[in-house]
């Protein structure tokens, strides 16, 4: 026998194959849903078919954004001549709340992992290359995860960029080993920026 009507376990299925979110908080949000006003329910659902509908990459950078191009490579008070290398945008999210970089980013869409099959190709990298060759690029900051395949992709991009003679440098090792930047805070996403290498 099922423990509730069917629309109620569907909801609760859907819920629960999100990131993050187990049996418990998955039911706990269904009731939680199945509860709201029912315009508030739908304004729920529209956002989340607005959003995949109309979130795209930014043609420059690769972040996600709603428009050709994101409000950070429109700007016109950021430094473009330093790119800061990034697996995801909320990487580039970490970074921009310190509101101390001022340089554009490039947002590479995960990290090689020869373990996982992931490689080069699979990545934003060609893209950041075919920048660096139209764009005035002194620096490209690399500030991938410090975890194994982060690694991996740094040095593999340091290799790519070195003989053009732009400077490649890297966030410094102050970022927890495996830990995702998103989770670190401010201060500390700082001082690896302040405190990077050249590569
Ligand atoms: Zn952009």
């Amino acid at each position: 026998m099922e423990l509730y009507s069917s629309k109620i376990t569907k909801l609760i299925e859907e819920l629960s194959s999100l990131p993050g979110i187990g049996a418990k908080s998955a039911q706990r949000l269904a009731f939680h849903i199945i509860n709201m006003p029912k315009e508030r329910a739908e304004t729920l659902a529209n956002t989340i078919v607005d959003a995949r509908a109309n979130i795209r990459y930014c043609q420059k950078c690769f972040t996600l954004t709603d428009d050709e191009l994101c409000p950070i490579c429109k700007s016109d008070r950021r430094d473009i001549h330093t790119i800061m290398v990034v697996e995801n945008s909320r990487d580039l999210a970490a970074y921009e709340k310190t509101g101390k970089f001022e340089g554009l980013y490039h947002v590479l869409h995960g990290a090689i992992s020869p373990m996982l099959g992931i490689g080069p190709n699979d990545i934003r990298l060609k893209e950041l290359i075919q920048r660096l060759s139209v764009e005035d690029i002194d620096e490209v900051i690399i500030a991938t995860n410090s975890s194994l395949e982060g690694e991996t992709t740094a040095m593999y991009i340091s290799k790519l960029i070195k003989p053009t003679g732009i400077k490649v440098s890297r966030i410094a090792s102050g970022v927890p080993v495996g830990g995702d930047l998103e989770y670190i805070d401010e201060v500390t996403l700082l001082r690896a920026l302040e405190g990077r290498v050249e590569l």
